[in-house]
């Protein structure tokens, strides 16, 4: 079955549409992920980039190379109003990560796993249900 979820950022400039299935929805804990979201943990639910359509404002990318493993990853944010939309990692060609929380129902995927749990904060708990990796990258 091939439905769609629909969302964007705060404003309203940015819209999109998402076509199913995902490849993969992850929690991220890396320090990474922590920044760049100001939050805890970052939330992908990944497309391949065919299946999603926006519409709006063009969205505003900002290029970061990893000190880490020297890969890119490509944050794509409203101009107006600065919502994370939407990632794209070198590490992953043809696909684009969407930020879950910019669902306008962010209910509606399920988790696949969580990854880089060594450096998840203290207190955030692990569903036991889903596998988790200490390390990992999206
Ligand atoms: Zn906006
Ligand atoms: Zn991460």
């Amino acid at each position: 079955m091939s439905g769609f979820h629909e969302g964007g950022c705060l404003c309203g400039d940015i819209r999109y549409r998402a076509h199913e299935p995902p490849l993969e929805a992850i929690v991220c804990h890396c320090k990474f992920c922590q920044r760049r979201t100001g939050a805890a943990f970052g939330v992908e639910v990944f497309f391949a980039t065919d299946q999603l359509e926006f519409v709006g404002s063009p969205l505003k990318t900002y290029e970061y190379t990893s000190a880490d493993h020297g890969r890119w990853l490509r944050l794509e944010s409203c101009p107006r109003c600065a919502t994370p939309v939407a990632v794209t990692v070198e590490r992953r060609p043809g696909q684009r990560g969407l930020n879950g929380g910019t669902f306008d129902d962010p209910t509606w995927f399920t988790i696949t796993r969580h990854i880089w749990a060594s450096s998840k904060l203290p207190w955030v708990e692990l569903p036991a249900a889903v596998p988790y990796r200490l390390f990992g990258s999206t």
